[in-house]
């Protein structure tokens, strides 16, 4: 099987990441796409983040319909900073061995080579980055047939761009899918973001 790992911290998850991971599924030929929020974000220190399980939460309603899509609660419900070595590692001893494709924003890519056991993630997933219209590129020689760089239009909708409308008041249908919208209303997120 051929799978993709869409990582991200989904704060919240919106229509540019479901039209990314349908594009990547179709462009190389993926049999499923398995979206995985991240645990404690390490690296946001300076902002805060919703909770892991409101992020989770809204990660299944939006994929919900989609029979290519599912998500994984691995880095969810590992205690401690999240690692992409750790979430290769824990999918593959749950799903077996296949291809992964690791999917996520072309910036937090660019910053590979400060990751933790960047020959092992490497080794594990073909790294593929996804960066909205405008967005330069990062040298996608730097790991020669391991990683590959895709521009996503809808990329040009953000998560922060949705937190700050919700915290103007601002509406947000048609960047988040419906379910996000009504979750994150009655859940109260985003109306006070740093
Ligand atoms: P981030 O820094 O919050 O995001 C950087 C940019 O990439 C933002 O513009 C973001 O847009 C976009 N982005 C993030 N995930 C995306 C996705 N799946 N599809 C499309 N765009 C995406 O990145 P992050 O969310 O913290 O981290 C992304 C993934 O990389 C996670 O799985 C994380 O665990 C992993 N990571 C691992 C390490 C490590 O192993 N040491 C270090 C950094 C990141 P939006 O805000 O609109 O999503």
């Amino acid at each position: 099987m051929r799978i993709g790992v869409m990582g991200g911290t989904f704060d919240p998850i919106h229509l540019g990441h479901l039209v990314a991971a349908s594009e990547v599924a179709h462009r190389f030929e993926l049999d499923e796409v398995v979206f995985v929020p991240t645990g404690q974000p390490w690296q946001k220190s300076h902002r805060s983040v919703a909770p892991a399980e409101d992020r989770y939460l809204m990660t299944v309603i939006a994929t919900a319909a989609d029979p290519r899509f599912r998500v994984s609660r691995v880095d969810v419900d590992r205690p401690g900073p999240t690692y992409t070595v750790d979430t290769l590692r824990d999918l593959r001893a749950e799903l077996g061995d296949h291809d992964y494709y690791f999917i996520t924003g072309a910036d937090a890519l660019a910053d590979i080579l400060s990751w933790r056991d960047t020959d092992e993630v490497l080794r594990g997933a073909h790294l593929i980055g996804v960066t909205r219209p405008g967005h330069a590129l990062v040298d996608p020689g730097l790991v020669p047939g391991r990683i590959s760089l895709l521009e996503i239009p809808a990329l040009s909708i953000s998560s922060s761009d949705v937190r700050a409308r919700v915290e103007r008041g601002a509406p947000v249908s048609y960047l988040v899918s419906p379910g996000v919208e009504s979750y994150l209303l009655k859940r109260e997120l985003y109306r006070e973001s740093t």
